[in-house]
């Protein structure tokens, strides 16, 4: 695969102004879900998206499966792919030779994050002893490591364990002047949620870009685990419908689809500078807010 065609960065896709689609995978742990993966990275690579991202398991207890998923994308695909990684649980001299591997492979971004503690994400946290105690020191560690195109998380709803937002977003926006060239934000279900967010962080003087993170709600007790974990708020008037429609996957489908369109439609004409939506490797429910939105998303890629 010719690495040329994808040589910038998601900051100069950024740059470009033009509301993109990017997509995210997680590394799958057995054959068939490889297979499902490379089924659903197929499928999005014929919608040129501006880049993708491949999750790191909680803990960072895939780092040898996220590092190989990246590294197979930027070798084998068109994408342009930038690999999560979390300072949870490594050395600095691990996250340096993780690094290294990713510039070897020819990928050029990482999404910068400190991660949760292995186990109970809800544990108190405590840094590897020879490692960081926050992402912003990570962000300076991918910085000083290569040409690489750093993304931070946000959180609309601000990240559960800070005390109040002022705190918050100083120091979303310290890893901003670390280096941070963009943010993708925590799943969310009120665009307000981001537009405060967005507010708070200019109102700060920080201009760097925040992606929403689009995160189609199509099976209940799915959607509520993981807005549990992630601490969103989950409406009520939208668990309510998927309940209803429990047995009727379609129709849950089709009440999630057009919930995540709707909210992604409003979040571009408020102008989000595009839409990072979750896939959890299945193609369908972002190939169809893709195809029902396709005409307000450019290509950023070409
Ligand atoms: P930080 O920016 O370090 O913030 C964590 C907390 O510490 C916040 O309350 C913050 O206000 C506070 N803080 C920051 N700096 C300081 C400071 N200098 N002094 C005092 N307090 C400070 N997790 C995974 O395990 N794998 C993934 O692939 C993954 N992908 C994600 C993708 C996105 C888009 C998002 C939004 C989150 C993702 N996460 C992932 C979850 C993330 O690791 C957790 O939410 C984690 O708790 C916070 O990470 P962070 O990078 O925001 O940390």
């Amino acid at each position: 695969m010719n690495r040329e065609v994808c040589a910038p960065t998601v900051r100069e896709v950024l740059a470009g102004g033009v509301p993109f689609f990017s997509f995210e995978f997680f590394p799958p742990r057995t054959e068939q879900g490889t297979r499902t993966l490379w089924n659903t990275v197929r499928r999005i690579e014929a919608l040129s998206p501006a880049f993708v991202s491949v999750t790191y398991g909680a803990g960072g207890s895939s780092r040898d499966r996220t590092v190989a998923v990246t590294r197979r994308i930027a070798a084998e695909t068109t994408l342009r792919p930038v690999a999560h990684l979390t300072a949870v649980g490594h050395s600095v001299a691990e996250l340096r030779h993780i690094l290294g591997q990713y510039a070897d492979a020819g990928v050029r971004d990482v999404l910068a994050l400190r991660g949760d503690p292995p186990g109970d994400p809800n544990a108190p946290w405590r840094p590897h002893p020879q490692g960081f105690r926050h992402a912003c020191e990570l962000v300076h560690l991918v910085k000083e490591s290569g040409d690489f195109g750093v993304g931070v998380a946000a959180f609309p709803e601000m990240h559960p364990r800070s005390a109040d937002w002022d705190s918050d977003i100083r120091h979303f926006v310290a890893k901003c002047r670390a280096g941070a060239d963009y943010a993708v934000t925590q799943m969310f279900f009120h665009v307000e949620d981001y537009l405060r967010l967005r507010d708070r962080v200019e109102a700060s003087g920080c201009d760097t870009p925040i992606i929403p993170e689009i995160m189609p709600a199509t099976d209940v007790r799915q959607i509520r685990r993981f807005a549990t974990l992630s601490g969103a708020a989950f409406p009520e008037d939208l668990a309510r419908r998927l309940e209803a429609a429990r047995d009727r996957p379609a129709e849950g489908h089709r009440i999630g689809v057009e919930y995540a369109t709707a909210m992604a439609r409003r979040l571009l004409a408020e102008g989000a500078p595009g839409l990072h939506c979750i896939t959890l490797n299945r193609p369908s429910a972002a190939l169809e807010i893709h195809q029902r939105l396709r005409t307000t998303v450019g290509a950023a890629r070409n």
